[in-house]
């Protein structure tokens, strides 16, 4: 059997069609095991281009379409073409949909360079043959090498396609793989590892640009007594809300990360100080109007809150000098009644 690829999507043109019927005329004669010669390419390129009468014959043949009844086939509707008009009329034809094929496996990127050097010259033999068994020597090549291509392609077709599959798996993994390495576990936003990433960029990217960032080092108020009180789950589902709070309320290139503990960092790009605070009493309101119920036992555990502190990069700081400055206002604002905002 001939190995025939995917059929072209359609609407099908003239030259996909010339091509399919090519495919179709090639296969009948290798599923019926018929010699490779010009009459039955003819016969049965007719049939499958509808010719009717020829089509009805076939059709209605009773018994096994052997190379006697497809000779006699050809006898009684082809023969009378057998010369060298013929000749030429089936070599053009023949010409054409070789042509046509050749074309569109080219344009698949799927033809081999030793189909198409065997078939360069064959226009030549074709135009130089000029009986009927020159040309069904020339065909018998073109129909033997188009089958050896045809089997070719379809196994580089499925070999292409099982390889994109693997390729596309292989990007997916490497995706998550990624993401996973930059992401906080317990909180599901940017982990540490991340956070530092970026902020060492971002005080790259703001020295060279002359713009200005803002850093603010976040953490929860009382935590300790909060776990305590209501356990470590609760705990944990704190900690995810904050989170999610954070994440919601920044926005475009910023980044939250969770930078360890109950201690959350924001980078804000392009952000002065004042747009920095106003971020920060966004954060800080944000997150003191959340009502907090336990997920199992549906208890009202109250509200919690965040004090935060605001650094804007000083040119020629690096990260830590810059971390630290943010950490003091931290702690200011720690040690000035929690639930609020300092600059550094
Ligand atoms: P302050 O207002 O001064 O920040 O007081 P605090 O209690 O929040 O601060 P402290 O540093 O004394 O306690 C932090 C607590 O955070 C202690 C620790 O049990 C808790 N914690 C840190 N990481 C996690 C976590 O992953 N899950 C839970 N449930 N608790 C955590
Ligand atoms: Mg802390
Ligand atoms: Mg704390």
């Amino acid at each position: 059997m001939i190995d025939t690829p995917k059929p072209p999507a359609q609407p099908a043109s003239k030259k996909e069609k010339s091509y399919a019927i090519t495919v179709k005329a090639l296969e009948k004669i290798d599923q019926l095991n018929l010699p490779s010669s010009p009459h039955f390419y003819e016969l049965w390129y007719r049939y499958f281009d509808a010719d009717p009468e020829i089509t009805r014959a076939i059709n209605t043949h009773q018994g096994e379409l052997d190379e006697a009844a497809c000779q006699s086939f050809y006898t009684r509707f082809l023969s009378g073409t057998a010369n060298d008009g013929a000749v030429r009329k089936v070599s053009d034809q023949v010409t054409t949909s070789i042509a046509e094929l050749v074309g569109m496996l080219k344009n698949a990127g799927a033809a081999t360079a030793e189909y198409n050097s065997s078939l360069s010259g064959v226009s030549d033999s074709i135009g130089k043959a000029s009986s009927l068994e020159d040309l069904g020597g020339v065909i018998s090549g073109i129909v033997q090498e188009t089958r050896k291509m045809l089997t070719k392609n379809h196994e580089l077709e499925e070999h292409l396609a099982s390889s994109a599959t693997k390729v596309t798996e292989l990007k997916q993994y490497l995706e998550t793989v990624k993401k996973e390495a930059s992401t906080d576990s317990l909180t599901g936003i940017s982990n540490r590892k991340a956070f530092d990433r970026r902020l060492q960029e971002c005080i790259e990217e703001s020295g060279d640009a002359q713009a200005p960032m803002t850093l603010m080092m976040v953490d929860i108020d009382f935590f300790k007594k909060f776990n305590d009180t209501y356990g470590h789950p609760a705990g944990d589902q704190i900690l995810r809300l904050v989170a999610r709070t954070l994440v919601s309320n920044v926005k475009g290139q910023d980044m939250a990360a969770r930078y360890g503990g109950e201690e959350f960092a924001i980078i804000l790009p392009s952000t002065p100080m004042a747009a920095g605070l106003r971020v920060a009493e966004v954060l800080r309101k944000a997150v003191e109007s959340k009502e907090v119920t336990n997920k199992v036992s549906n208890q009202t555990l109250g509200s919690i809150s965040i004090s935060i502190g605001v650094a804007e990069l000083v040119p020629g700081e690096d990260p830590a000098m810059l971390l630290e400055r943010a950490d003091k206002a931290l702690y200011e604002a720690k040690k000035t009644g929690r639930n609020r905002v300092c600059k550094a």
